[in-house]
């Protein structure tokens, strides 16, 4: 159990759960794209760990790059989904993955898929850490997930509670 400001969470994923989780998702994405050199967009903050060790697990001369974006207050989707910041590498022509903490409502990454597909990248699939089915409310297809949850508010391995959390090694779940 771990207290951040004023909620407590409980554990819901252990850190070798979501590490063989994550490896084995590193093999799919070798054996799908071998032979190509994709470039994976890392959708930061939330994304950091989750990238981190699928990158290291992926066994493919690859581009890295980076974006910020936000659609989240403390526990509750805002609706509104903000700029993306930083789409500056070459995307014309590449095998695209995008690499994402959790895909919740869609909103943000349709917005952020929009935004790529327009710069004619070869191909673009998604890679998310979570997934929650129940919150969609704009359908987008996911070729990776790590794991579908049900629609409850989680934290760790990346993720946070207004700014809090992220560097939990495990994932916990707001308890009821
Ligand atoms: P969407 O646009 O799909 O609703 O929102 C995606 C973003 O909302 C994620 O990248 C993440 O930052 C945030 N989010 C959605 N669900 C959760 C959750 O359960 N916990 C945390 N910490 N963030 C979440």
């Amino acid at each position: 159990m771990i207290t951040i400001l004023d909620k407590t969470f409980v554990p819901f994923i252990s850190r070798s759960n979501i590490e063989s989780r994550i490896a084995e998702m590193a093999v799919q994405i070798s054996k799908d794209y071998e032979g190509k050199s994709p470039l994976f967009i890392i959708v930061l903050n939330g994304a950091f760990l989750f990238a981190s060790e699928l990158l290291k697990n992926v066994s493919l001369p690859c581009q890295i790059t980076f974006v910020r974006l936000a659609s989240y207050q403390q526990t509750e989707t805002t609706g509104q989904v903000r700029q993306i910041i930083g789409l500056e590498e070459q995307i014309t022509g590449k095998d695209v993955v995008i690499v994402e903490d959790i895909v919740d409502t869609g909103l943000t990454m349709n917005q952020l898929l929009e935004q790529i597909q327009a710069l004619q990248p070869a191909s673009v699939e998604i890679a998310t850490l979570l997934h929650k089915p129940e919150a969609i409310r704009k359908p987008v297809s996911m070729r990776y997930i790590g794991f579908e949850i049900e629609n409850r508010f989680v934290v760790g391995y990346g993720l946070d509670y207004d700014g809090l959390g992220r560097n939990e090694d495990a994932l916990y779940v707001l308890s009821e």
